[in-house]
């Protein structure tokens, strides 16, 4: 009987957990859908929504953020794709830092920084990867939503047994259906990750885009690491930036595209319009399958026990120390390429010649933390 006495009073316990862990985890998930607020640089001349260029994406989880920075002298055209895998950090602060600092004297630069913005809006399951990884800033804590691989299935649903790629023919993992870099050329009213693929493909052929990277990161154990991957219509540019990287102490690793591997940025934009396409990739511990444990931490501070040891015994493809590989490293990485790229291609084509700058020197960067370089946080702008 004093069981039965009992049970009323248990039950609305487990009820009232329950209610708070709803709200909790309803809470955290809403906070996901919410871009980060940018605070864009004063060289910013104007900004759309990708369904400018496919209407297809108008109202979806899929539209996102093109950012323009002209200058007032005439030039070439460059396009810097991040977050195609959200879930590879320094491939979305890496244009983040573009966008608030950018300045452009000559020529044309299209930053997307949340290209796949539906994979930012959710984690890898069974990763244990972080929500979200904060900066201070001047102003006060920044935080940055560490995404996923994969486009949310809350958008697209379901995943077939199978992805035959429709251009290829090419069969995949269902899965790989929502990969963004599988999905190029595109569709213009294919699926949702298709309708993004073929929105970028076709801004690069729309504005006759001159060279575009793609930003991402890898595992320390990735056989292509710390690369720069190019076709053969940019290997020109890259094989002169990568000598001229190497001669300034940088470990840089120069990679084909292949060309039977579909779906892939620089493979179908090589075949799909007339730009030079080049894919950046850094080692990012939070990714690898060797590491300990997984938080915001690691994926900041790029510090790793286990990678420290995997490198002494030579499993993995990149140095690796108690310093770690660092965001700031990371991205320091992707703009030096970026910066050696596009001097290389304003080298062979002086008349159409890029001028950017305005983002910190690689020490600079390293030395005083992202945060020192990221506009302020300013009121209410950045959800926790
Ligand atoms: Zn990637």
């Amino acid at each position: 009987m004093s069981i039965d006495r009992h049970r009323p009073l248990s039950i609305g316990i487990s009820l009232l957990i329950t209610a708070v862990l709803v709200v909790l985890s309803a809470r955290s998930f809403q906070v996901q859908h919410r871009d980060e607020v940018l605070y864009p640089s004063d060289g910013l001349t104007r900004a759309f929504p990708l369904s400018e260029v496919n209407p297809h994406l108008a109202g979806t989880a899929g539209d996102t953020e093109v950012y323009v920075y002209e200058g007032s002298a005439p030039g070439g055209s460059v396009l810097v794709l991040g977050g195609t895998h959200p879930s590879e950090i320094a491939g979305y602060m890496a244009p983040v830092l573009m966008i608030e600092t950018l300045h452009v004297e000559a020529g044309r630069v299209f930053i997307i920084p949340r290209a796949n913005a539906s994979a930012a809006t959710h984690n890898e399951p069974q990763e244990a990867h972080p929500q979200h990884i904060v900066i201070e800033t001047a102003g006060g804590s920044r935080s940055f939503r560490f995404g996923a691989r994969f486009t949310n299935p809350v958008h697209q649903w379901p995943d077939p047994e199978v992805y035959v790629q429709p251009i290829s023919g090419t069969t995949l993992a269902g899965v790989e259906i929502r990969n963004l870099n599988r999905a190029f050329p595109g569709i213009a009213d294919g699926n949702l990750t298709e309708r993004v693929a073929w929105a970028i493909t076709e801004l690069i052929r729309r504005e006759s885009i001159d060279v575009s990277f793609d930003i991402h990161e890898s595992s320390p154990e990735y056989p292509v690491i710390n690369a720069i991957v190019a076709s053969e219509v940019s290997q020109e540019i890259a094989s002169f930036a990568t000598i001229s990287l190497q001669l300034d102490g940088w470990e840089f690793s120069l990679e084909p595209s292949p060309p039977n591997f579909h779906g892939l940025s620089h493979r179908e934009w090589t075949d799909h319009t007339d730009t030079q396409p080049i894919l950046l990739e850094t080692a990012n511990p939070a990714m690898g399958r060797l590491r300990g444990p997984t938080n915001a931490e690691l994926a900041v501070l790029g510090q790793d026990d286990q990678y420290v040891k995997a490198a002494a015994i030579g499993a993995i493809n990149v140095p690796f120390d108690e310093e770690g590989i660092s965001i700031e490293r990371r991205i320091a990485r992707d703009l030096v390429a970026i910066g050696a790229i596009v001097e290389a291609f304003n080298m062979l084509n002086p008349e159409r010649a890029i001028l950017m700058g305005g983002w910190p020197e690689p020490a600079a960067l390293m030395e005083d933390g992202l945060g020192r370089y990221l506009a302020p946080a300013r009121d209410g702008t950045s959800p926790r």
